[in-house]
Formats: structure tokens, C-alpha cells, sequence
């Protein structure tokens, strides 16, 4: 029961949200319905719609029992999407004759008894739950023979009891286990998965990821009927082989071995080997293989970190192959957190994630060297200010520790102990030592000049441009960039960050106006597209931007003179003519007739804020200096930074202040109702501008924390400007604060 209510505990979250959304009954008084125990043949069923959501899930679960069978060999065969027949066979163990009748019943199983054996647990399944749910939801069959028998037995189950006594059967080694008309009894999910009708391709892969990790497996995976298998390893081969075999030679061609590992208890303990995918490697959909413990999980957050490495790097933003093994001490991975034991849950994860980050881009660039710059040395400053060790994080070698320790963990010491304490976290180097470091933007010209070389020729305003802002950064603010946490937004503008024992405000407006603004200049003609869904008119986005800014500031001389000159389409016309410059190196498209058509992607899951697009073109058209080069590019990738700057929503934040703002519009809007009909916050206009602006506003901060702070870790060089305009503020020190703390 305690692992049930594991699950149900983390499952209860989503049943809640989707509540939310569905309509509340009426309030009118009602009897209550009275409450009855389900039928157990009902728990069950709903039980094993969970645990078998489709024909792959079968699937999953008998290969794992095979492989926890100490299977050498197994093959799978599918007609119909898995929905008419999936046969796994094995030879494995088998199944003893006794253990027959109780096999397929809810929580028989002989891989746990007690609750701390999951601690410590070995084998894939645990919870004595797949083959019972199969049972539930279609017709199993089970032939087995175990060593030493002169024969096998076979017998067909329902519900989770055995339909007759077991036959005896000619049998080789192992155990075969057919599961037919899957989801007979569940008509609704039936139909969906008909008609999806992609449930093989997605066995293929899941068998794919299985033959890739457990090389000395052979697996097959084909239809019912074929000859030729789909997937097909030989049990005897190395990864590279294995990976080769399955995914093709163009896969295993552009790959590269991979390890890193930590142990370092307070951080995290790890060791992870596999292949990545380098810079030749082009795909439109990342492919992640993820085992941990040898268990074949999926973990979003370590996905989307490594995607966003390959996206800094690789200017044509293409997707990786990722094969990756982790190994932790057992008793740090949860694996009952998911019905389907898709998902485990990490201690350390966060820690986890940064180390593979690191081991990752470090491995990507050392492939890429081609030019080399000397870092900063650094000297130990007396006031403990902030010390630089630039690129620190870069420079270290996928494998080797880093000095770093979770800010978390460092507070909660005694500030008597030098772990707390500033300097412990200073990186000194001794003076005169330097050492080479790659740095970003040249892996990635060299990437361009190999894919392109006439292209990227004549680029050297562009890297004038990323040396000046290398030249410009601020090593201090550096190195906060880089080692920070993200806490929260303190209000509307300014979001919390914690580096070592500081406190700091942070304008995300500025911060994020920055990190694109550097980044139109990195992904410099090399830009993803998004293709705006209507065309929009130039002209009338110009004339929209003149309306907003004449009820800001009614009138002036020089906005009269705009207002007259794109009157007369000297602005459209001046946009036309450089449309081929804007489309070429910004992705920037406009049509023949005017029309915007494309704007760029200037970071990965980041679109602007379209509410400013009349804004965006008007300064494109007034601010960019089309004259010489350098200027040029630099003023289109300011006017793109402030586009695809993180601004305010334009609807005020219903959460502080803002409420005031719709309140007025409710009650100017009764004021005018008066004497027809009475008008209240209920009103479904109300209640719609309200929801609308809490989901722009709740987006916003998603994207902050989720896209703005990672992409900032890994690419902002911060301009030392932002030391002193009140970019970043410092507002306290842990270490004062915990002094202050003390004494209380
Ligand atoms: P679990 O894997 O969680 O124990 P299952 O319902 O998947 O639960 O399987 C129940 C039991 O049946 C397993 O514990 C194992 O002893 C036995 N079993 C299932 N499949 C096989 C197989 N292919 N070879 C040998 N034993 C198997
Ligand atoms: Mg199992």
C-alpha cells in the first residue's frame, strides 16, 4: 500500500489541475450521492488502464521481465500496433510450474517482500502489477519451461486468474508470453489507438533503446508475418556496433564516446558514460537514450539542458543523439514514483543535470578547437570583492570536479567553518599562470566556415562585434551569471539570485534585452525561422506603432515628421529595399507587397511578445543605421534585443497592483450599464481579460526561470555597464544576515 500511495500521492496533483478546468456543478442543494465500494473487477481494470496505457507499455514490461529473467535473447513479434498480438519470447529462467496459478494475480511477484527492498533493488520490476493489468485488458497467454524439465506448460489467464489447469507443451528454454486483443474490453481507447495507428513505430524505437544498452542481449523486434526484423542486434557487440545497427552508420558515424562522473557526497555522486552526437550530426528531433541504474527512464529537465548546449553551439540549432547511462548509489534514486515507472526521481538533480551540462559543452568544444584565447589571471582581492575566474566552469574537463559547492548547503554552515566562508570559494590562481580556453563564438564560426565557407568570409564586423563584447564583459558579473540560483521575482522587473553567500535583483528587462542582443549577433544569419501566421502589413504596423506613441506623448515636432514621411511609405519602401540584407543575416522576411512574413529565432523556446511587433518595426526602420556594416548589424541586433527582450506583459499583473486596473475597467463599465441592466466582476469580459493577463503573466515567469536563466548561465558575457545601471543590485549578505542571526 505504501507504494501505491506513492504514486497516487504525485498522480493526485494532475487529477487536480484538470478539475480546474472542468465545470463546477451547480451550487443548488443536492442530495448527497451515497458512497459504494467498487467491484474489485472495475479497480482492477482502471488499475491496468494505468499501468498499460497502450501496446508499447505491454511491450516494455515483458521485455523487462525478460531481461530480469537473465535473458540472453529476445524477440518480439507485433501485428496490428501490438493490438492483436504481442509476443515476447525469452530464455530466460522460466516460470516455475507452482508459481503458475498465483503468476498473473495483482502483487504476486518474486522480485520484493519488503518495503526497504526497493531501496536496494536490482531488477526492473518490482510491483507484481504488469502481467495482472495485461490479464485485465486483453487475453494472455504464458508458455514456460524452467531448467531440467522434459517439458513446458501452457496456460491462458483472464482477469488475473488461470481459464484452466496448465497443459503440458513442447517448450525451448525461457518463456514466451502472448498478449491478444489488448484493450478488448476498453472500446474508447481501442478506437483512439486504431486510429493512431503508430503504436509499431513507437515499439520499434522502445526495442531500439533496449538493444542499444544491453548489448549482450540479441534482439529482434518484427511484425507478425514478416520475414525481415525491424530492429536486429547480434547479442555480442560493442555500443558503437550496437548503436550502428540499430540507428545506421550516418548515426554511429558522427558520435563521441562520453564520460564524467562525481564523488563528491555533498554534491553529487554519479559516474555516466555514453555517446553524443558532434557537430555533422543534423536532426530535426532530439533522440535521448536515458538509463539510470540500467533502467531505461526519461528526464525533461536533463533533456532540455542538453538541448540547449547543442543549441549554442551547433548555430544551425540542430538536435542531438544522446546515449546516456548514469549510475548512482541505489538508495538515491527513487523508482516509485511513476505508474509506469517511466520517470525516477534524483537526490542531487539539479547538481546532476549541471555536471552533465558541463561535461557535455566541454566535450563538444574540445572536438571544435580551433582557436584559442588566453583567460584573465586572476589575484586575490583584499576586500573580497568579486574575483573572476572567467569561463571557469568551461574549462573544466568532462570527469574532473569542479570547486563548486550548492549554495543551499553552504548557508546552513557554521560561519566559523571556512566552508562558509567567501574565500573558500575564490579560485586563485598563482600569477604568470595562464592557460588556453576556447571560447563559444569561435567553435562556432569554425563550425559556419566549414559548412559555408563563402558565407562567413566577409564576416569580420560580425566578429568584431562578439570580440568587443568578449573584450566588454564584466568578469565579476561573469562569474555570477554563471554559478548563480534562480530564487524568484521579487516584483514585476526584478527577479532574486543567489551567488555564494550574496543576495542580488537582477532587472530581467535589461538582463534578457542583453542575452538577445548578443545572441542575434552569435546566430548571425544562421537563424530558425517563425513564419508569422498572418502576414503583417508594414505600413499599418507603422502606423500603429505612431498612435501608441502620440497618446504617450501628445504630438511633438519630430513625431509629426515621421508620422508625415511613413505617411508617404519612405519607411516601408526603405524596409523593402533592405529586405534581402534583413532575410539573409536576420531572418527577417518581408514580401514584395510589405508584408513581414518570418522573424527570427533568437533563442531556443523564446518567441517576442507580439503586442510590441509595431514597436520592433518602427524602430527598425528609425533606428537602424544602414550606412556602414558594423553599425549596421549592430543596431538590427538592438533593435531585435529589445523585441525579444522579456518586457511586461501588456495587461497589468493581476496579482499586485494591477487588480486596481481591472477593477476600474468593471466599474466604468457599470457606471455605463446603469439604468439598463446591472453589470458585476462577473461578467464574463472581466473574468476573460483576468485569466488572459494571469497566463501571460504566469508564461512570463515560467519562461524566466525555465528559458531566460539557463540560456543566461551558458551565454551571457554581461557588458561592465551593467555593474553600475542598476542591472544588478546587491541587497544582502548571507553571511551578514546569518551573523545578525546568530545573535538573535
Ligand atoms: P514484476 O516484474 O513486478 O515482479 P510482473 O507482473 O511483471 O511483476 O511479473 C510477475 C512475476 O512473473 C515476476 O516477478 C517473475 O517472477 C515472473 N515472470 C514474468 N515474466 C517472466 C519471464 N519472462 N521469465 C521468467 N519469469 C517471469
Ligand atoms: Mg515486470
Amino acid at each position: 500500500m505504501e507504494m501505491e500511495a506513492g504514486e497516487t500521492l504525485t498522480m493526485g496533483m494532475e487529477a487536480e489541475d484538470l478539475s480546474l478546468s472542468s465545470e463546477k456543478p451547480p451550487a443548488m442543494a443536492m442530495e448527497p450521492p451515497k458512497i459504494h465500494r467498487l467491484e474489485p473487477s472495475v479497480v482492477n481494470r482502471i488499475a491496468a488502464g494505468e499501468v498499460i496505457q497502450r501496446p508499447t507499455s505491454s511491450v516494455k514490461e515483458l521485455v523487462e521481465n525478460s531481461l530480469d529473467a537473465g535473458s540472453t535473447s529476445i524477440s518480439v513479434v507485433v501485428k496490428d500496433g501490438g493490438l492483436k498480438l504481442i509476443q515476447v519470447s525469452d530464455n530466460g529462467h522460466g516460470i516455475r510450474f507452482e508459481d503458475l496459478p498465483i503468476l498473473c494475480e495483482r502483487h504476486t511477484t518474486s522480485k520484493l517482500s519488503a518495503y526497504e527492498d526497493l531501496q536496494s533493488i536490482k531488477s526492473m520490476g518490482f510491483r507484481g502489477e504488469a502481467l495482472a493489468s495485461m490479464t485485465f485488458v486483453g487475453h494472455v497467454t504464458v508458455t514456460t519451461i524452467t531448467e531440467g524439465q522434459m517439458h513446458g506448460y501452457r496456460v491462458s489467464y483472464r482477469d488475473g486468474v488461470m481459464e484452466h489447469e496448465p497443459r503440458p507443451c513442447a517448450a525451448v528454454k525461457g518463456t514466451q508470453i502472448m498478449v491478444e486483443n489488448l484493450f478488448y474490453n476498453m472500446t474508447a481507447r481501442r478506437k483512439t489507438l486504431q486510429s493512431s495507428n503508430d503504436d509499431y513505430t513507437k515499439i520499434v524505437d522502445l526495442i531500439s533503446r533496449f538493444a542499444i544498452h544491453n548489448v549482450d542481449v540479441s534482439f529482434s523486434c518484427r511484425k507478425h508475418g514478416m520475414n525481415r526484423a525491424d530492429v536486429h542486434t547480434s547479442g555480442s557487440c560493442s555500443r558503437l556496433d550496437a548503436i550502428r545497427s540499430v540507428y545506421g552508420l550516418a548515426v554511429a558515424r558522427d558520435l563521441m564516446e562520453i564520460t564524467a562522473s562525481d564523488d563528491d557526497p555533498s554534491r553529487s555522486i554519479f559516474n555516466m558514460n555514453g555517446f553524443i552526437s558532434n557537430a555533422n550530426y543534423i536532426a530535426k528531433k532530439t533522440t535521448m537514450v536515458l538509463y539510470i541504474n540500467d533502467r531505461l527512464v526519461e528526464c525533461t529537465a536533463l533533456k532540455r539542458a542538453i538541448e540547449i548546449i547543442y543549441a549554442a553551439t551547433l548555430p544551425k540549432a540542430s538536435k542531438p543523439f544522446i546515449y546516456m547511462s548514469i549510475i548512482l548509489p541505489s538508495e538515491h534514486v527513487d523508482v516509485n514514483v511513476h505508474p509506469t515507472k517511466r520517470e525516477v526521481s534524483l537526490l542531487n538533480q539539479e547538481n546532476i543535470v549541471e555536471s552533465m551540462q558541463g561535461a557535455i559543452e566541454s566535450k563538444l568544444m574540445s572536438s571544435n578547437t580551433t582557436r584559442m584565447f588566453q583567460t584573465q589571471t586572476v589575484c586575490p582581492s583584499a576586500s573580497g570583492a568579486l574575483v573572476a575566474h572567467k569561463d571557469a566552469q568551461l574549462s573544466q574537463s568532462s570527469g574532473s570536479k569542479t570547486q563548486k559547492v550548492p549554495v543551499h548547503k553552504m548557508v546552513r554552515t557554521d560561519s566559523l567553518d571556512p566552508v562558509g566562508r567567501l574565500h573558500t570559494y575564490l579560485q586563485v590562481k598563482p600569477l604568470g599562470s595562464q592557460e588556453n580556453k576556447t571560447d563559444l563564438a569561435s567553435v562556432r564560426s569554425a563550425i559556419r566556415q566549414r559548412r559555408n565557407p563563402k558565407e562567413s568570409s566577409d564576416l569580420t564586423s560580425i566578429q568584431e562585434l562578439l570580440e568587443e563584447i568578449d573584450a566588454n564583459t564584466h568578469a565579476g558579473l561573469l562569474e555570477i551569471v554563471k554559478q548563480c540560483t534562480y530564487i524568484g521575482m521579487a516584483d514585476n522587473v526584478l527577479a532574486l539570485l543567489q551567488h555564494n553567500t550574496r543576495l542580488y535583483l537582477v532587472n530581467v528587462v535589461k538582463l534578457s534585452k542583453e542575452l538577445m542582443y548578443q545572441h542575434a549577433l552569435r546566430r548571425f544569419s544562421h537563424f530558425n525561422a517563425i513564419q508569422l501566421s498572418n502576414p503583417a502589413p508594414l505600413y499599418e504596423l507603422l502606423m500603429m506603432a505612431l498612435e501608441e506613441d502620440e497618446l504617450a506623448c501628445e504630438g511633438d515636432g519630430p513625431k509629426e515628421e515621421i508620422a508625415r514621411r511613413s505617411c508617404d511609405q519612405t519607411y516601408v519602401e526603405l524596409l523593402k529595399e533592405n529586405a534581402e540584407l534583413l532575410q539573409d543575416y536576420f531572418c527577417i522576411q518581408i514580401d514584395q507587397e510589405g508584408n513581414l512574413q518570418k522573424l527570427p529565432v533568437v533563442l531556443d523556446q523564446h518567441s517576442p511578445d507580439m503586442d510590441h511587433l509595431p514597436q520592433f518595426v518602427c524602430s527598425l526602420s528609425n533606428d537602424v543605421n544602414w550606412d556602414t556594416e558594423k553599425e549596421c548589424f549592430q543596431t538590427i541586433a538592438a533593435v531585435l534585443g529589445n523585441f525579444y527582450a522579456m518586457h511586461l506583459p501588456l495587461l497589468p499583473n493581476p496579482s499586485g497592483d494591477g487588480l486596481q486596473f481591472y477593477e476600474q475597467q468593471t466599474q466604468s463599465k457599470t457606471i455605463r450599464g446603469k439604468g439598463s441592466e446591472v453589470l458585476t466582476t462577473d461578467e464574463p469580459n472581466e473574468r476573460d481579460l483576468i485569466s488572459e493577463a494571469e497566463t501571460a503573466w504566469a508564461q512570463r515567469e515560467w519562461a524566466i526561470q525555465h528559458v531566460l536563466f539557463p540560456s543566461m548561465r551558458l551565454f551571457l558575457k554581461p557588458p561592465n555597464r551593467m555593474a553600475t545601471d542598476g542591472t544588478f543590485v546587491q541587497v544582502a549578505s548571507l553571511e551578514k544576515l546569518y551573523k545578525i542571526f546568530e545573535r538573535c
